[in-house]
C-alpha cells in the first residue's frame, strides 16, 4: 500500500501542529513511520487519503462500537445542527440522555455531562476530595485517567510509548497527593492505606485496564478494593471511560457485580462526539455546584450535537442487549484464531481479553500489571503492526493499547485478519 499523500499531509501538519498531531499516540512514534490520514470511514472500514481501505480495530479508541458513520447517530447530528449548535442553556435532550444513562447503569442516581474522559476523571476526583474532605488519591501504575495533572504519573500507553511517565509541568505539590499502587496487587494498596490513615479520598481504577494493553482484574481484586474503601471511608471511583457501555449496558459495575461510588464515562457515551460524564448516587452528586460546594462547569457541556449523538448510541445499545454478546463472541473468535496462528508459527505471545477489549502481548509470561506488560517484545510488535498495515488491517500504533472490536466487523473481516496474521507471523 502507498502512503504518499498521508506522508505529505503529515509533513504539512508538522509545520503548524506540534508533532503533526492533536494527541501524541497518533504520531506512530512507538512503531516508526508516519501516521495515516483518514478521509472517511464506514462500518468496520477506514478509507485513507491515498485511497487505501483498512479494517479498523481501534474505532476512534472505542467510541465507534457500532461501526463508523452509524446512521442513527449521523442523522441525529444533522437534524440537531439545523436547530442550532450551542446555546449555553438547558435543553430537554440533556435530561433525555441523562435518564437513559441512569437507567442503564447500576447504582447511579445522577449524571453530569462534560466534554472528555479527562474532564470526567478530573471532576470525579475533585468531587471525591470535596465529599470526603481528604486530599490524597490512589491510582494504579499503568492506568490512564486522562491528561490532567493528578493522573500523569505512570499513566500507561501515551506516557510509556514516549518514555515520559512523569510529565514536566506537573508540580511536585500535585504529584505528592497521587499515591501509586500496583494493578492486581492488593498489598500495594493496603500499604498505602496504612501509611496514609484517614487521608485517602478515593481509589481510582480502570476496572479492566486498557491503557497498558488489556489487563483483566484478577478474581477478588475489585471486591477487595471495595471492602478496603468501605473500611476506610474512601470512595471507589471506576474509570469506565473505556469499559462503560462496552462490556455491558451497565459497564464493569454490571459485569463484575461491584458497586463503585463514582463512575467516569467517555468514548462510547458520546457516539463519536466529544463527551464525557461522571455519575454517582444522590448523596455524592448533590455535593456538586449549584447544589453543593464542589465547583465544576463547562460552556459546551451538554452540547446538543454531542447529546444527540450520545443519545442515539445509548438507545441503540439499550434496545438490543444481544449486541454485547455478539461483540464477545466475535472477539472470542478473533482471540482463538490469532492464538492458533501465532502458536503454529512459533511466536511467543499472551492474549488478554475481556468482552470486546483484547490485546496481544509478545511475551509468554502472563500480563497482569504494568511491569509484566512492559516485558513484551516491542520489535515483534513493530513487525506485527506494519505487517498488518500492509495487509490492510489497522491496529493501534502502540504495543500498550487495547483493540476495540466493533459490531460492524463481519466474520469475513475477522477471518481476513486472522489469515493476515498467519501470513505475517511466518516471517517474524
Ligand atoms: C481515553 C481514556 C480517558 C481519557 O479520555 P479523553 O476523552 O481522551 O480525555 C480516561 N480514562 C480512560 C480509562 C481512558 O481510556
Amino acid at each position: 500500500m502507498l502512503y504518499q499523500r498521508s506522508s505529505q499531509l503529515f509533513a504539512e501538519a508538522e509545520k503548524v501542529i506540534p508533532g503533526g498531531v492533536n494527541s501524541p499516540v497518533r504520531a506512530f512514534k512507538g512503531v516508526g513511520g508516519t501516521p495515516i490520514f483518514v478521509k472517511s470511514a464506514k462500518g468496520a472500514y477506514l478509507f485513507d487519503e491515498d485511497g487505501n481501505k483498512l479494517i479498523d480495530y481501534i474505532n476512534s479508541w472505542g467510541p465507534m462500537i457500532l461501526g463508523h458513520a452509524f446512521e442513527p447517530v449521523v442523522n441525529a447530528v444533522i437534524e440537531r445542527a439545523k436547530l442550532g449548535t450551542s446555546f449555553g442553556m438547558p435543553t430537554a435532550l440533556e435530561t433525555e440522555i441523562a435518564e437513559l444513562a441512569v437507567s442503564m447503569v447500576p447504582n447511579i442516581d445522577k449524571i453530569r455531562f462534560v466534554n472528555s474522559g479527562t474532564e470526567a476523571c478530573m471532576s470525579a476526583i475533585r468531587l471525591a476530595r470535596g465529599f470526603t474532605n481528604r486530599d490524597k488519591i490512589v491510582k494504579f501504575a499503568g492506568c490512564y485517567h486522562g491528561h490532567s495533572d493528578s493522573f500523569l504519573i505512570q499513566a500507561g500507553s501515551g506516557g510509556m510509548t514516549f518514555g515520559t511517565p512523569n510529565s514536566p509541568g506537573v508540580t511536585k505539590g500535585t504529584a505528592k497527593d497521587t499515591l501509586l499502587a500496583k494493578y492486581n496487587d492488593l498489598n500495594s494498596v493496603k500499604e498505602l492505606f496504612e501509611s496514609n490513615k484517614n487521608e485517602i479520598a478515593a481509589i481510582i481504577i480502570e476496572p479492566v485496564a486498557g491503557n497498558m494493553g488489556c489487563i483483566p482484574p484478577q478474581k477478588g481484586f475489585l471486591e477487595a478494593l471495595r471492602m478496603l474503601c468501605d473500611e476506610n471511608g474512601t470512595l471507589l471511583i471506576f474509570d469506565e471511560v473505556m469499559t462503560g457501555f462496552r462490556l455491558a449496558k451497565g459497564g464493569a459495575q454490571e459485569l463484575f457485580g461491584i458497586k463503585a461510588d463514582i463512575v467516569a464515562f467517555g468514548k462510547v457515551i458520546g457516539g463519536g462526539l466529544p463527551v464525557g460524564a461522571f455519575a454517582a448516587r444522590n448523596e455524592i452528586m448533590n455535593y456538586l455546584a449549584p447544589l453543593g460546594p464542589v465547583y465544576q462547569a463547562g460552556t459546551l457541556s451538554g452540547n446538543p450535537l454531542a447529546m444527540a449523538a450520545g443519545l442515539e448510541m445509548l438507545k441503540a445499545l439499550n434496545s438490543e442487549p444481544a449486541i454485547f454478546e455478539r461483540l464477545d463472541q466475535k472477539t472470542a473468535y478473533l482471540e482463538k484464531g490469532i492464538a492458533e496462528k501465532l502458536t503454529a508459527n512459533n511466536v511467543k505471545f499472551t492474549i488478554n481479553r475481556v468482552g470486546s477489549m483484547i490485546s496481544v502481548h509478545f511475551d509468554e509470561a502472563s500480563v497482569t500489571d504494568l511491569q509484566s506488560a512492559s516485558k513484551g517484545d516491542n520489535e515483534t510488535f513493530k513487525k506485527f503492526f506494519h505487517g498488518l498495515l500492509k495487509e490492510g488491517v489497522y491496529i493501534a500504533p502502540s504495543a500498550y493499547e487495547t483493540w476495540f472490536i466493533t459490531d460492524a466487523l463481519s466474520y469475513e473481516d475477522l477471518d481476513f485478519t486472522i489469515n493476515a496474521i498467519d501470513k505475517i507471523s511466518k516471517e517474524f
